[in-house]
């Protein structure tokens, strides 16, 4: 893959929100190589069938330097590419815009505009107020009412940046990108392309929990199993051929003050943590849009999630909200066993 189309992320990705099921547990004639490092501040797993060993361990090396690339590119608040271009951006200037950065400006500008603004990456000002720019949030008060309320009248939005090219110029000084909760998805896709390009054809990357698989296991799909909030399986889902699986939950990275949680996933109409969803579990092929989606769904919540599935071209949606009941697309429905009795179940229209 090439270098400077990808380069860093972010903050430290609790791992493990989904798993995939151990491999141990099939028979397979094709020889399995699984390995695991770290990257994006979680823990990458990932498996190979049906190369040789030499081959399988050259990708994982190059799948190693690629994730360091990207996280240290796409990182909200370390310096990097994309650290220079949101110091550049507070300028009415216009300026060329770093080619590892260029496609996630205009995937974000995509997924703002097909979610009607909820997915919006341009409130890195708003994550940071909240104390989500750093490793580890503190518990702290959440931040005053009137600091939420002057970033809200500025709204910074992706439709203020203007692209031409590679130049970019903004429009509005609080513009903060933050591309938190699509940067893992898109360097999952970037990655599953370098393994194509290596000749590889049956993998699966997972990011703490988040993943998207190519091919099988020797002949049977892979077993994915989708977290409950509360911690343990909730669901499997099996996929195969090339899926990926992403969920974005409220236990993810949050803060505890005076008895109220305070979680990471925040509804740019309000500035507050985006109430009414627990956790949106997303199957799309490509892991960028799933990854997005998952994010907008959630901000969506149980009343509105179906339109914006249906805007940005999601079929396959597991909407957990805070009353336990699970919120499904038809499609969805048929895939996932739930692992417990039947919890209470809502069925959206076919989409
Ligand atoms: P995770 O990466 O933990 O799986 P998400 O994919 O849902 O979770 O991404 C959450 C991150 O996305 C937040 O930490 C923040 O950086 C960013 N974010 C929060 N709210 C929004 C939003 N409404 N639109 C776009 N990005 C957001
Ligand atoms: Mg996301």
């Amino acid at each position: 893959m090439n270098e400077d189309s990808i380069r860093s992320l972010f903050r430290p990705w609790p791992w493990v929100l989904l798993i995939f099921l151990p491999l141990a547990a099939c028979q397979m004639d094709e020889p399995a190589y699984t390995t695991r490092f770290m990257a994006f501040g979680t823990l990458i797993d990932l498996s190979i069938i049906g190369v040789d060993r030499t081959t399988a361990e050259q990708a994982a090396s190059a799948l190693e330097q690629d994730f360091a690339f990207m996280h240290q590119a796409w990182h909200a608040w370390d310096p990097g590419p994309l650290g220079r271009v949101n110091r550049l951006i507070t300028h009415k200037e216009g300026f060329s815009v770093p080619p590892s950065v260029l496609p996630l400006i205009r995937l974000g500008k995509l997924y703002e505009e097909q979610s009607g603004g909820l997915f919006n990456p341009a409130i890195g000002r708003l994550i940071d107020l909240w104390g989500f720019h750093s490793d580890a949030p503190e518990c702290r008060p959440p931040p005053p009412p009137e600091a939420i309320r002057a970033l809200l009248k500025s709204a910074p939005g992706m439709s203020d940046l203007d692209l031409e090219g590679i130049m970019l110029r903004s429009r509005n000084p609080v513009v903060q990108l933050d591309f938190g909760a699509f940067g893992k998805g898109y360097g999952i896709d970037l990655a599953i392309a370098h393994l194509r390009e290596m000749g590889i054809r049956n993998a699966i990357i997972n990011a703490g929990g988040d993943l998207r698989a190519i091919g099988d296991r020797g002949g049977r799909p892979w077993r994915i199993a989708i977290r409950r909030p509360s911690g343990g399986v909730l669901a499997i889902v099996e996929v195969s051929g090339d899926e990926s699986v992403f969920t974005s939950g409220d236990y993810e990275r949050n803060f505890v003050y005076e008895g109220e949680t305070y979680h990471h996933i925040i509804d740019p109409r309000t500035g507050y943590p985006a109430k009414g969803s627990r956790s949106v579990t997303v199957l799309h092929t490509d892991a960028a849009t799933a990854d997005a989606a998952a994010t907008a769904l959630f901000v969506a919540g149980p009343e509105n999630w179906v339109h914006v599935a249906r805007s940005m071209g999601i079929k396959y949606v597991l909407l957990m909200d805070n009353t336990g009941t699970m919120h499904m697309t038809p499609a969805m429905a048929r895939r996932v066993k739930f692992m417990e009795q039947e919890p209470d179940i809502k069925l959206s229209e076919p989409l």
